[in-house]
C-alpha cells in the first residue's frame, strides 16, 4: 500500500479547520501547528501541535511528520517559513508571503504588472498626510498585520488627524473609492502551471468585515473576464502554487481595481464547499500536495453569510432547511465582531 500524503498546516483557526476537513475527504493527513492552544482546527486535523512559530523541538516534530507545508494566514514571520522551507517544501512560496504581508509591496507588485489599485501613498508622519491631501477622503491603513478592518482609520479631512498619533509603525493612505461593488476571484495554480478558477464572487462588507458573499456576482461579462485575467496574471508572475484570492473594487465608473491579495483560500470562497464539485480547500490541498488537477463544475448559485460574535447562539439550536449549510467554528470565546461560523444557502 502506498504511504498517504501528510500536509502540515500552520495556523489553527477556521480556515485551517476547513482545510483539514477537505484534506480528510481525499485521504490526505493533516498536522496542524498552532500558537493558540485552543485553535479550533484541533477538532478537524489528524495531529495538533501547540507551539510558538520559532525553530524549536515541537517544530522539528512537526517537520518530521509532514511531506508538504502550507499555512492558513499570511502573517507568519517570513524567516520562519524560509527556515521550514529548507526542510520541507512550503507552499505558497514564502517569498510571496513577504509581499502579501505588506500593503505597500503588494500594491507596488500589482501596479508593476500594469494592474490598477486604489491611489495610495506611504505615510510615516502627520506631515506626510498633509503632503498627500489629494488622497482625502481616504483610509489610513497599517502597512502590515491588518485584517477585518483592524488598523484602519477613516480620514475625511486633515481635522481627523489626532494629535496623539505617534506613527510608530508604517502606514499607507488610500483614497476612498466610490464603490459600486466588491468582488473576489479564487484561483488555483498547480505545480505544472495548470490554472483553475471559480467565477467572481460578489462581496458585501459591513464595518469593513465581510458580511455576505454570493454567486453569481451581478457584473458584466467584460468585468468578470478582466478580473479573472488579472488574477491569472498575478498567479503566473509569482509562479504561484496553491489557492490565491484577489479582492477587487469596482468603482461607480466601472473601473476595476485590485484591493488586496490573499495567498490562500478566502472567507468569500466558503460557498465553494457546496456550490461546486470541488471546494477552494480541496483545490488548495491538491495543488500544494502535487495531486492531479480536477476541473471545476458549478452545482448551484449560492449565498454565504458570516456569523459574528454572540450571534452564533441563535444558530446553535436552529433547524436548517435542506439547502442551508451551517458551520460552527467551535471557537471558545465569542467576542463581538469575531467570526464564529457561517451559513451557506444554495439557490436555484
Ligand atoms: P482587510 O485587510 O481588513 O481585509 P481591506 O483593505 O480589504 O482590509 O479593507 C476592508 C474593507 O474596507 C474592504 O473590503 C472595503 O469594503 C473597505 N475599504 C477598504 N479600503 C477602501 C477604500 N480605499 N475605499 C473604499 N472602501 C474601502
Ligand atoms: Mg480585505
Amino acid at each position: 500500500m502506498s504511504k498517504s500524503i501528510s500536509l502540515g498546516v500552520i495556523g489553527g483557526g477556521q480556515l485551517g479547520s476547513l482545510l483539514c476537513a477537505a484534506a480528510k475527504k481525499i485521504e490526505v493527513n493533516t498536522v496542524v501547528l498552532s500558537d493558540d492552544k485552543d485553535g479550533p482546527a484541533q477538532n478537524f486535523c489528524d495531529h495538533f501541535i501547540f507551539s510558538k512559530y520559532e525553530f524549536n523541538q515541537k517544530v522539528k516534530e512537526f517537520i518530521s511528520k509532514v511531506d508538504f507545508i502550507t499555512y492558513e494566514f499570511e502573517n507568519i514571520p517570513v524567516d520562519f517559513l524560509e527556515q521550514l522551507d529548507k526542510e520541507k517544501k512550503v507552499l505558497p512560496y514564502p517569498k510571496i508571503n513577504k509581499i502579501a504581508q505588506s500593503r505597500k509591496l503588494e500594491k507596488t507588485f500589482v501596479n508593476k504588472l500594469g494592474i490598477k489599485t486604489t491611489d495610495w501613498a506611504q505615510i510615516r508622519s502627520a506631515e506626510d498626510i498633509k503632503t498627500n491631501q489629494h488622497l482625502l477622503p481616504g483610509i489610513l491603513k497599517s502597512n502590515t498585520l491588518g485584517y477585518d478592518g483592524k488598523g484602519q482609520f477613516i480620514l475625511n479631512s486633515l481635522d481627523d488627524i489626532k494629535q496623539d498619533w505617534c506613527f510608530t509603525s508604517d502606514y499607507i493612505l488610500e483614497k476612498k473609492v466610490d464603490l459600486k461593488k466588491e468582488i473576489s476571484v479564487v484561483i488555483t495554480r498547480y505545480f505544472d502551471g495548470n490554472i483553475t478558477h471559480y467565477e467572481p464572487i460578489e462581496n458585501v462588507h459591513k464595518n469593513q468585515i465581510l458580511y455576505k458573499s454570493k454567486i453569481p456576482a451581478d457584473i458584466s461579462n467584460k468585468i468578470s473576464e478582466e478580473a479573472i485575467n488579472n488574477a491569472k496574471k498575478i498567479a503566473e508572475n509569482f509562479s504561484y502554487v496553491g489557492v490565491l484570492t484577489v479582492e477587487f473594487f469596482l468603482t461607480q465608473k466601472d473601473e476595476l481595481l485590485v484591493n488586496e491579495l490573499a495567498p490562500r483560500f478566502h472567507n468569500s470562497g466558503h460557498l465553494t464547499i457546496e456550490a461546486f464539485n470541488i471546494s477552494q480547500f480541496e483545490n488548495h490541498v491538491r495543488a500544494v500536495c502535487n495531486l492531479n488537477t480536477k476541473s471545476i463544475e458549478k452545482i448551484s448559485n449560492a449565498e454565504m453569510y458570516n456569523i459574528l460574535g454572540f450571534e452564533i447562539q441563535n444558530y446553535k439550536n436552529k433547524t436548517f432547511k435542506k439547502n442551508e449549510f451551517f458551520y460552527d467554528y467551535l471557537k471558545k470565546d465569542p467576542r463581538e465582531g469575531r467570526k464564529m461560523g457561517h451559513i451557506t444557502i444554495l439557490k436555484d
